[in-house]
């Protein structure tokens, strides 16, 4: 039988449960209000001419770099943030050189790096979930060709500060460093301005999660001037589809729409957070939008009933450190109610049981 690359026959396929998300969805980080209505707006004057023709990212490019503070040469368009991630794997990395990621963290920083061969090595969280700066240092090696860091991370919510970041970008002899800034909106601190003085720092950020436009497909990458002509090399132009170009300047200009999501994201984040101490479960401090919560033996039971109440959660038990624990995401203050409510129910059901059990 034909057979693949060696790297990719010993990869698992990332299948994420998105079947039968009916419900309030707090299971995928995604915004949970919907993306400015001037988007929606845009969408419906797309004309069948606009999506006949070939997309063009350049002007749209310029654009999002101006938001950023940054020169068009250091910023790439991608099919969100997981494009991003493929292109920096298949620029810089070759069978056998060494990535370093934090675990747990977002999967497809493994799965790319080891699509290509290269031998991905997981420095572990702190005990208490906390940014591993000394460990990673400690396994940085000539062979360290990429560290991958989401900052906030997911699913902990915990955060790299910048001079962690720039201690572990200059001790890189031969490497890249990626900041993940998925979630930047939700913590406001950004590496973008630190680019400049790096030549090996990278930055992603993405629509889909503070923008609502996860189903759209757009994320960013940004990085030295003298490195990203390099990256534009192994990506295709046309992989940013020409509705997405078209709205992505509104969602950018109606900044007003996203700052009052993230303000009641915010605000619930500490609700919840306040929440589930006075129930009696440990939560992380998070800096993105969501909580991770440890619930215990009973995860599953939990989450089925959530599920039954119409709330969608995520099961994380099986990540490193991560055992008996539950992902939930953060939604404007009317989810944050019903979750808060639902969450009083199932703590004295689950505890209920478990006195029927003891
Ligand atoms: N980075 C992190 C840390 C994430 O959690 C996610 C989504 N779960 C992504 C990237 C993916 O972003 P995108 O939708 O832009 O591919």
């Amino acid at each position: 039988m034909l057979s693949a690359r060696k790297a990719v026959e010993s990869l698992q396929e990332y299948h994420p449960p998105l079947a039968g998300r009916d419900g309030l969805r707090l299971d995928f980080n995604e915004n949970t209000e919907g993306c400015s209505p001037r988007i929606l707006e845009r969408l419906r004057k797309i004309t069948a001419e606009d999506l006949a023709r070939y997309p063009g990212r350049e002007p749209v490019e310029a654009i999002v770099a101006g938001h950023l503070g940054l020169a068009p040469g250091q910023v790439l368009l991608t099919n969100g943030v997981d494009e991003a991630l493929h292109l920096l794997c298949e620029t810089y990395l070759e069978p056998l050189d060494e990535v370093l990621v934090v675990t747990p963290t977002f999967s497809m920083y493994e799965i790319y790096a080891g699509a290509t061969g290269a031998r991905v090595s997981r420095v572990q969280c702190e005990a208490d979930l906390r940014f591993p700066l000394a460990k990673l240092l400690g396994s940085i090696t000539p062979a360290t060709r990429l560290i991958a860091v989401a900052s906030p991370n997911n699913p902990t919510g915990a955060v790299a500060d910048r001079e962690e970041l720039l201690r572990i970008a200059r001790a890189l002899p031969d490497g890249a460093l990626l900041v993940d800034e998925a979630y930047f909106e939700f913590h406001g601190e950004t590496m973008v301005r630190d680019i400049d003085g790096l030549d090996n720092l990278f930055v992603t950020r993405t629509f889909s999660k503070a923008y609502g436009l996860a189903g759209l497909r757009a994320g960013v990458l940004a990085g030295p001037r003298r490195q990203m002509p390099r990256v534009r090399r192994v990506s295709s132009p046309y992989s940013v589809n020409a509705v997405a170009l078209a709205v992505l300047p509104d969602a950018l200009a109606d900044s007003d729409h996203v700052s009052r999501y993230v303000g009641q994201v915010k605000n619930g984040r500490e609700r919840v957070a306040g929440e589930l101490n006075s129930l009696g479960f440990h939560s992380w401090p998070s800096h993105a939008n969501f909580l991770l919560v440890r619930i215990g033996e009973k995860h599953c039971e939990f989450v089925l009933a959530m599920r039954q109440r119409g709330i969608l959660v995520r099961d994380r038990s099986a990540d490193p450190g991560c055992e008996g624990c539950v992902r939930i995401t953060i939604g404007i203050n009317a989810q944050t109610a019903c979750l808060i409510a639902a969450l009083r129910e199932v703590a004295r059901e689950l505890a209920l049981d478990s006195e029927v059990t003891a």
